[in-house]
């Protein structure tokens, strides 16, 4: 039975809810008027709290989904574009993935790292390999990475990534630091999630693969990620040792898009319901081509409207949980979506073990990568086109190293100190990007968005403070200021 509150993998995400929500959203995708009230529900509303928004359940948010008029469409698109200018403005956070081992006990059907691909070599870096790769991600301008590893106890045990976390944060590279640390691993156990928080690691994220239980244990034949249950409940035992700020997301492509869709949200009520907090950010990649993997065996691929959708309705139901892409999607597919709800992008990227050390910007490695990666530009090209694009790049990782996870950052959102808060701290942190790193183009651009931007802060006295830090970041060596 259906119970958001229990600790259930399959009572909180149940398969006949899912089913009877996507039979309520197929009767109701035409029903105008239910989905005018819906689409006046999400608006941002101002209160004196500041702009809230109620986001949508996972019923309502899939009748929009359903919904295939046109017009509808470009409501929803509309909508989904003031929530994001609401929360988000034009920021977008900036990361990289930091590739630590594919070695991998597990034999996921869709990943290259499974243990029964012979055709890709193995690889593990040393806590010296880690410290060239961070050298040289920080050389690039990077401040945020997410670690990735395969799931081997042996290879990579725990010890191992909370070693390769306490390595990552100790350099410090003539102005560079890494300064927040996100762990993509395997599920683990509640001593191991507590381990993680103590390493002061940002948000742990998980993939969910795909919520339909019967497909999950086809996808994952063997291994310790065959089991369903100790994957999706995974999340509610890293909140139980300590991290609140948590990721989700579903590989596109294996399942039907709208049974995906409604799980996912499922999950974040159901985080909301239990731990008071829902997920910090969700995920949306679609399967790509890679070592022993054909992507056309799945059936389930989505085109690049359908993803767009999805993205729009996701930000319209969960309005304070931040959205990723990675470099899986190329140039055009992010741009037509990073206005519809995105809040983080990856740049740069290599998806191979120690792929950024002794390359230059332009070689990429093949042997060891996870997936083929399709916008191949460096951090800088990403970074200028950004601006180009009307956006402004941020380096900023200010939120968590304040204390301002979990609900406390919710909070953040909700009271309106955004403008205050997170623009002056992209402002600053570009201009370290600027002053550090970038190209004479890039710089040039992005001073003068600077100088625009930093007008748009409301307090008269955070943004007197903010420009004379900006001043000293330009002219001086001091770095790593923020609100
Ligand atoms: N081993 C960890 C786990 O099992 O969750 C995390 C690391 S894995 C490198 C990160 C994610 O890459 C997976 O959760 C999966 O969604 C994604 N992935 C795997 N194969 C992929 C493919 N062929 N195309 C796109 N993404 C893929």
């Amino acid at each position: 039975m259906y119970n958001v509150k229990s600790l259930k993998a399959e009572e909180f995400i149940n398969h006949e809810e899912i089913l009877e929500t996507l039979e309520y959203a197929d009767k109701n995708k035409n029903n105008y008027e239910l989905i005018d009230q819906l689409l006046k529900k999400a608006e941002p509303k101002k209160t004196d709290r500041g702009v809230e928004c109620s986001g949508l359940t996972h019923r309502e948010a899939s009748v929009l989904l359903a919904c295939d008029d046109p017009e509808i469409t470009e409501k929803i698109y509309a909508l989904a574009r003031k929530i994001k200018e609401a929360f988000y403005g034009d920021r977008i956070v900036m990361f990289a993935p930091l590739y630590l081992s594919n070695y991998c006990v597990n034999q996921c059907v869709y990943c290259p790292y499974h243990l029964k691909n012979k055709e890709i070599p193995r690889k593990k870096l040393t806590q010296e390999e880690i410290k060239q790769e961070v050298i040289a991600l920080q050389d690039m301008g990077h401040k945020r990475l997410a670690i990735e590893c395969g799931e081997d106890p042996v290879n990579n045990p725990i010890e191992y990534v909370l070693d390769s976390v306490k390595t990552i944060y100790s350099i410090k590279h003539k102005n560079g630091a890494i300064r927040r640390v996100n762990v993509n691993i395997a599920a683990t156990t509640v001593e191991n999630y507590r381990k993680l928080k103590e390493a002061e690691i940002g948000t742990y994220i998980l993939f969910q693969e795909t919520y339909h239980k019967e497909s999950y244990e086809k996808l994952h034949p063997a291994g310790p990620k065959h089991d369903y249950a100790y994957h999706t409940e995974a999340m509610d035992r890293a909140m139980e040792g300590g991290i609140d700020d948590v990721g989700l997301g579903v590989l596109f492509g294996l399942e039907m898009y709208r049974y995906e869709f409604a799980g996912i949200l499922m999950h974040a009520e159901h985080l909301e319901a239990v731990h008071g907090v829902g997920p910090h950010t969700i995920s949306i990649p679609r399967v790509k081509r890679a070592s022993d993997i054909d992507p056309s065996v799945f059936d389930n691929g989505i085109d690049d409207d359908t993803f767009a959708k999805i993205i729009a309705c996701i930000r319209i139901a969960v309005p304070y949980t931040g959205m990723i892409i990675s470099t899986r999607e190329n140039e055009s597919c992010r741009e037509k979506v990073m206005g519809l709800g995105i809040s983080q992008i990856s740049g740069g990227s290599r998806t191979s073990v120690g792929g950024y050390a002794g390359y230059s910007p332009y070689e990429r490695p093949h042997d060891t990568e996870q997936f083929d990666v399709s916008d191949q530009r460096t951090l800088d090209e990403v970074v200028y086109w950004l601006m180009k694009s009307g956006y402004i790049p941020s380096f900023c990782t200010a939120c968590y190293r304040a204390g301002r996870t979990g609900d406390r950052f919710m909070s953040l959102c909700k009271i309106g100190q955004i403008q205050n808060c997170c623009h002056p701290n992209a402002l600053m942190t570009l201009q370290e990007y600027l002053t550090d790193y970038a190209s004479p183009e890039t710089k040039r651009l992005g001073e003068e968005l600077i100088a625009k931007e930093i007008m748009n802060v409301p307090n008269e006295k955070t943004r007197k403070i903010a420009m004379e830090n900006l001043n000293q970041i330009k002219n001086g060596n001091k770095r790593d200021f923020r609100f």
